[in-house]
C-alpha cells in the first residue's frame, strides 16, 4: 500500500481571529516499505501533516476504520496514553477493540512486545514501574499490535536519554528491515535522520520545502539554516576538509560514509 496526499490543506480555528493555516497545498506520496523522515522548525506543520496520514483529520464520510489499521500513528509522548494495569493488558487493548478474541489479542500483543524488545518478565508489570524509554516502547507496541503497514512516529525519541533513544531507533530500523513495515519519522535530530531515512521531507510554514533523498536535501544546508534547521555535523566537517584542500565528498551525511571517504582520500 502507498499513501497519497493530494493538495491537502488544513486550517485550525477557521473563521476566528486565531485562524492558523497549519498545512498548505501538500502533495506527497509515501511508498510501500519506505523510511521517510519529516523535519522542520517547531510550528512548521509536521504534527498536523502526519495526523492526515491516518485520517485523524478527515472528511466524515471516509472509511476510517480500514485506514487506521493500515497506518499506525504514534503520537508525541505516547506513554501518556498508557492506562491499563499491566503492560500486556495495555498492548492488548487495541486488538481487542478491533474485535479480536482474548487469545488472538494476546498473540498480537506478545509479538509486538517482542518486536520492541520488552521481555516476558515485564508483561505483568504496571507501565508506571518502567523507565521512560521502556514505557515508550510499550506504547509503540500498542500501535504495532494493530499490524500496521506503515508506522508513523511523532518525535519518538524526545526527552529520552541516549540509551533509550538508541533502543527506539534500532527497534524502528529493525521493524523496517525484518518486516518491511514502512516508517515515517518526525525528528529534530539531523543525525538520526541522516543515519536512518532514505528520503527526507522538509516542512516550512506549512509547505513542503524539500522532498528528496537525504544527501540531496542536506546539500541545501544554507537554505535549511535559514529555516532553523541544519545539516548533520559531519557534513560541516566534510565541507571544512574540502575548503582546506582535501579532495573529500562534501555531501556526505553520516559517520560511516565519512570514515570510508576520508581513508580513501588519504590513500588507505
Ligand atoms: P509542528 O509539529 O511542526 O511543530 P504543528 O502541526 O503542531 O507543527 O503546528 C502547525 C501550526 O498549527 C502552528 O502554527 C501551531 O501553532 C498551529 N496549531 C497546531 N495545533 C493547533 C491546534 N490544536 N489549535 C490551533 N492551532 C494549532
Ligand atoms: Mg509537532
Amino acid at each position: 500500500m502507498s499513501l497519497k496526499l493530494e493538495n491537502v490543506s488544513y486550517i485550525y480555528e477557521k473563521g476566528t481571529s486565531q485562524e492558523t493555516a497549519a498545512i498548505k497545498n501538500v502533495d506527497l506520496e509515501i511508498n510501500k516499505g519506505e523510511f521517510v523522515a519529516i523535519i522542520g522548525h517547531t510550528g512548521s506543520g509536521k504534527s498536523t501533516l502526519i495526523q492526515h496520514f491516518n485520517g485523524l483529520i478527515f472528511d466524515k464520510d471516509f472509511d476510517l476504520r480500514k485506514l487506521r489499521c493500515k497506518v499506525g500513528l504514534v503520537f508525541q509522548y505516547p506513554e501518556h496514553q498508557l492506562f491499563e494495569a499491566t503492560v500486556l493488558k495495555d498492548v492488548c487493548f487495541g486488538p481487542k477493540n478491533e474485535g479480536l478474541s482474548n487469545e488472538d489479542a494476546w498473540i498480537r500483543a506478545k509479538e509486538a512486545l517482542k518486536l520492541v524488545g520488552i521481555g516476558e518478565e515485564m508483561y505483568e508489570k504496571s507501565p508506571f514501574e518502567m523507565s521512560g524509554g521502556q514505557k515508550r516502547r510499550v506504547a509503540i507496541a500498542g500501535t504495532l499490535a494493530m499490524n500496521p503497514e506503515i508506522l508513523v512516529l511523532d518525535e519518538p525519541t524526545a526527552g529520552l536519554d541516549p540509551e533509550g533513544r538508541d533502543k527506539i531507533l534500532q527497534c524502528i530500523s529493525d521493524l523496517r528491515e525484518n518486516r518491511g513495515i514502512g516508517v515515517v519519522l518526525v525528528s529534530h535530530s539531523m543525525e538520526d535522520v541522516a543515519n536512518y531515512a532514505d528520503r527526507i521531507i522538509v516542512m516550512n510554514g506549512g509547505e513542503v520545502m524539500y522532498d528528496d533523498v537525504a544527501h540531496k536535501v542536506f546539500a541545501h544546508y544554507r537554505e535549511l539554516e535559514k529555516v532553523g534547521l541544519a545539516a548533520p555535523q559531519i557534513t560541516y566537517v566534510m565541507h571544512e576538509l574540502k575548503k582546506a584542500g582535501y579532495n573529500v565528498d562534501e555531501n556526505i551525511i553520516n559517520l560511516e560514509e565519512a570514515k570510508e571517504n576520508i581513508l580513501k582520500c588519504l590513500g588507505r
